[in-house]
């Protein structure tokens, strides 16, 4: 149980300082790191020490995956690019797949649609001026353990809906329900472990609530028999960093959920 330099320095990146008297206190619950190289302990703020499963929501039954199913993951994005599953491919630009490991991993991280920059660029988080927001992620999953780039990739980006509503506007419920065929075929491919949801779209879609981003947070819900957790979407990080402590805990509990499953 350690967390080495590099760590460190990725949470002081993400905002997040390290008090030493309340990293003395909390030795007892010292979060680990999937790190292969050896580490000096370095103890940190406890996460909540609560996991608590809410109880499974009753969802609209998934899309079936009838167009997608039986493709590999090459063959799912090429789909993707030419999909008009929904009115939503009427004004974008790139329908945006996602981007991470290709083959099986622990987080997949669904988040809200795609802003301009990634609409323009087809990538996840990677385009600019977003990509302050997609290396805030990377920041973020690094530091929980996760990498979405490289030989050692076990996670995968992507956003709760392909294409992006015009104006930045909200999916509609049946844009939501149309592109969770695409989703689901992902799932199917990547047999994720746990799904982290960012941004109040995602959240509410993946939860089956309406209620306000706080009250999805700090929990844990189901959605196709995966352990769901909801947080903030990096972009808002990025304009609220006094909340970077409150997606520490996220990630945190994240974690401690891969661990207890
Ligand atoms: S949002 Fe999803 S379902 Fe709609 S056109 Fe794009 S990829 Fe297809």
């Amino acid at each position: 149980m350690s967390w080495d330099a590099r760590q460190r320095a990725m949470l002081a990146e993400m905002g997040f300082r390290l008090p030493a008297a309340a990293a003395v206190a909390a030795e007892a619950e010292v979060v680990e790191l999937a790190e292969p190289e050896p580490q000096a302990p370095v103890a940190v703020v406890p996460p909540p020490a609560i996991v608590r499963v809410a109880a499974p929501v009753m969802l609209a039954a998934p899309a079936a995956p009838s167009g997608f199913a039986g493709l590999d993951l090459p063959a799912l994005r090429e789909a993707v690019s030419a999909c008009r599953g929904c009115g939503l491919c009427e004004q974008r630009r790139h329908a945006v797949f996602g981007n991470g490991a290709l083959q099986q991993v622990q987080w997949l991280v669904v988040t809200d649609p795609p802003d301009e920059a990634d609409d323009a660029s087809g990538q996840a988080l990677g385009g600019q001026p977003s990509g302050d927001a997609g290396r805030l992620l990377d920041r973020m999953l690094l530091a929980a353990g996760q990498r979405r780039g490289g030989d050692a990739a076990s996670a995968f980006v992507t956003p709760i809906v392909k294409c992006r509503p015009p104006r930045g506007r909200a999916p509609q419920p049946a844009e939501l329900q149309a592109c969770e065929a695409v989703l689901a075929a992902q799932v199917e491919l990547l047999q994720p472990r746990l799904v982290l949801a960012l941004g109040l779209q995602a959240a509410r879609r993946l939860t089956g609530l309406t209620e306000p981003l706080g009250r999805l947070r700090g929990r844990v819900h189901r959605w196709r028999d995966l352990p769901v957790v909801v947080s903030f979407h990096p972009a808002y990080l990025l304009r609220s960093p006094a909340d970077k402590a409150g997606a520490w805990d996220d990630l945190c509990l994240a974690r401690r959920t891969l661990q207890a499953s």
